[in-house]
């Protein structure tokens, strides 16, 4: 029990997916009173090993859920970043708005480290968590939604929340006319890794025909990232080739960007992924089956904002369901707060990529991007 307003409108709540947003919907909801169940498909419930950046909005919603200090202990706080020409010259240091009293400006953190604090904030909820099964039935009936489990236990929930991700199976069971997200062309590069030791805050480069970036996620831990026109051969690049694949396409690099290309082994960990957006068409939700995260507003990474919105989707159900007299009125509630603010940042991230595709001038496109964090610095 905690002194946030209880949610008299549901007793009980299904989370399926187990990541950023669901887990901050089951810590949000469990503690205003409701009775939840966690589900998620992976066995050993893991998230793969980038590092993240969090903005200040994202900071802003974690710390509604106390996580803060968390943050700032198991990863990196700063307070901007510094602009660079791809060769390393220094261009100009940004100096980000704190957005909210006593909220730090920005920081960074491994998705590993992240996922063990929240997953260790469900545990404190006691929530019951099952690993390694998903949903295969949801019919709403009588005000409350029967569950079928892919291990063949059944189960009847006051409300399910599905916060499976871009290739959502509740979205699929429930809301199959909503499709899956789209590629936009461009494919995300990373390298996660020990710190450049020049390096204190986050730095972006730009004026190559590709963008990078380095976000600090503690003492001694970056990750970098790099966009590039997305090649259908990509895809099926082995472990092995991802490392050289990744060093070709920082050639010509300098500064810490340099630095990391020239430094990069295959210990560290790499990855690439194309890109896919997509902010479904409402409603979110039908009956007591409701959508959050890239379930329903999967983003690029342009604006470093997806988990960000994720935990606000999150945070604004609870708060809805716990102002409202019934479920349906609060699911529309929330609806309303979250749809245009997660158009914007879906449609911002993608058009900001196809700038990027299309060789815009970096003013532009930093334009683009100040403008939009900007938007999402106000209240949510
Ligand atoms: C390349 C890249 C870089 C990014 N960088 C950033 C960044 O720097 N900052 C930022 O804020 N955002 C970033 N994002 C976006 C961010 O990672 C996502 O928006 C965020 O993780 C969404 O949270 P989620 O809870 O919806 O999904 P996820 O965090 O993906 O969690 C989904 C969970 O559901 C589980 N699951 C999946 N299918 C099922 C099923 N059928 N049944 C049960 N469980 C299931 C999964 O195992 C997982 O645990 C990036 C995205 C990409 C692609």
């Amino acid at each position: 029990m905690t002194d946030k307003p209880q949610i008299t409108a549901i007793g009980s709540a299904l989370v399926v997916g187990g990541g950023i947003g669901g887990m901050a919907a089951t810590i949000d909801l469990a503690a205003r009173g409701v009775a939840v169940d966690l589900i998620d498909i992976d066995p050993e419930w893991r998230v793969y090993g980038a590092g993240i950046s969090i903005t200040g909005p994202t900071l802003r919603a974690y710390q509604r859920l106390g996580m803060v200090e968390d943050i700032a202990r198991e990863g990196a706080i700063v307070s901007g970043s510094s602009m660079f020409l791809f060769n390393g010259t220094h261009l100009r240091d940004l100096d980000e708005p704190v957005i909210e009293q006593g909220l730090p400006a920005t920081g960074g953190i491994m998705r590993p480290l992240l996922h063990k604090i929240m997953q260790q904030r469900v545990a404190a909820a006691g929530v019951t968590v099952r690993l390694g099964i998903t949903v295969d039935g949801l019919a709403n009936r009588d005000g409350g939604v029967d569950v079928g489990f892919s291990d063949g236990t059944t189960g009847r929930y006051d409300l399910v929340i599905g916060a499976d991700s871009i290739r959502s199976r509740v979205r699929d069971l429930a809301f199959p006319h909503m499709g899956d997200a789209v590629r936009t062309g461009q494919g995300c590069w990373r390298v996660a890794m020990a710190k450049p030791p020049s390096l204190e805050k986050g730095e972006m480069f730009f004026g190559h025909k590709y963008m990078a970036g380095i976000t600090r996620c503690g003492t001694d831990r970056i990750y970098l990232w790099l966009l590039t026109p997305h090649e259908a051969r990509e895809s099926r690049l082995t472990e092995a080739e991802l490392l050289g694949e990744m060093k070709a396409r920082l050639a010509g690099f300098g500064g810490n960007a340099g630095w990391v290309r020239d430094t990069m082994t295959d210990q560290d960990w790499v990855n690439y992924r194309p890109l896919e957006a997509k902010i479904q068409p409402r409603p979110w939700s039908d009956g007591r089956i409701v959508l959050l995260g890239d379930a329903v507003h999967a983003t690029t990474p342009h604006l470093a904002s997806g988990a960000g919105m994720a935990v606000e989707s999150a945070l604004v159900l609870a708060e809805e369901l716990a102002r409202a007299d019934s479920a349906e009125a609060g699911l529309i509630a929330y609806e309303e707060r979250r749809f245009e603010r997660c158009r914007d940042v879906v449609e911002t991230s993608v058009a900001i990529g196809a700038a990027q595709l299309a060789g815009s001038p970096p003013d532009q496109i930093g334009g683009m991007m100040g403008g939009a964090l900007h938007r999402l610095a106000g209240p949510f």
